[in-house]
């Protein structure tokens, strides 16, 4: 049986670039869940497709093929991370994520991808829902106001915006995510929460490795 880790976490922790570094030192594949729930905003803004129509969403995401390759996520054999990236569709991926049938193909695809190789994949209920037995759940969290200040950093170049909008943007998604009756957001039981705070990625991929590499001892 392929080994699952699972990396949780509410937006702008930094999960995907951590959860990437973990998967090379370990050797294990990256899979980025975010990724597949923005997929599905993507094709629906595309397509004008209302993001409440449960059953034409729910088909959208029942339609779309997804494979890893080199730590990417490809979407019908395409990267789409650089065009759905934007905090747009974040909030787009966040509400067609609170629809049932659209997290059931989507939790499908996830069992998939990690029964074929070891794995370290992020989200929001990987530990909880998707794989209650990982080998290892980790919650990576941060203080709200920390995490908005460096996804402030990373944008003030490229958009005109503003720290108080990523903050309050950031705060409606987190509040979303948490109180949806699907899958919230919430460390599992056995999950082992690491706060970034006041730590340097290296040093947050250190803490994860080490608490990775004592549960498969
Ligand atoms: O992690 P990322 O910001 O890319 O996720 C986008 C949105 O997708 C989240 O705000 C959340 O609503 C949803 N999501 C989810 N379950 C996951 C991963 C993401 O509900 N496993």
């Amino acid at each position: 049986m392929p080994t699952v880790v699972t990396i949780d976490g509410p937006a702008g922790t930094g999960k995907s670039t951590v959860a990437r570094l973990v998967a090379d030192q370990l050797g294990f594949q990256f899979l980025n869940t975010g990724a597949m729930y923005r997929a599905v905003a993507w094709q629906c803004l595309q397509h004008n497709i209302e993001l409440t129509n449960r059953n034409l969403v729910a088909e959208v995401a029942s339609q779309l093929q997804f494979s890893i390759q080199d730590h990417q996520l490809l979407v019908n054999g395409k990267d789409l991370l650089k065009d759905s990236r934007m905090e747009k569709i974040g909030q787009a991926a966040s509400i067609i994520a609170s629809l049932p049938d659209v997290r059931a193909h989507l939790v499908a695809h996830q069992r998939s991808l990690a029964s074929q190789q070891d794995i370290v994949t992020e989200g929001r209920d990987q530990g909880t829902v998707v794989f209650p037995h990982a080998t290892c759940k980790i919650f990576l969290t941060a203080r709200p106001e920390i995490r908005a200040q460096r996804r402030y950093e990373d944008l003030k170049h490229q958009a005109d915006i503003s720290y108080e909008q990523i903050l309050a943007e950031q705060s409606e998604r987190d509040r979303r995510d948490t109180t949806r009756s699907v899958a919230p957001l919430k460390p599992a039981e056995d999950a082992i929460t690491v706060d970034s705070s006041d730590l340097e990625i290296d040093e947050v991929i250190a803490r994860i490795v080490s608490i990775v590499q004592q549960s498969l001892r």
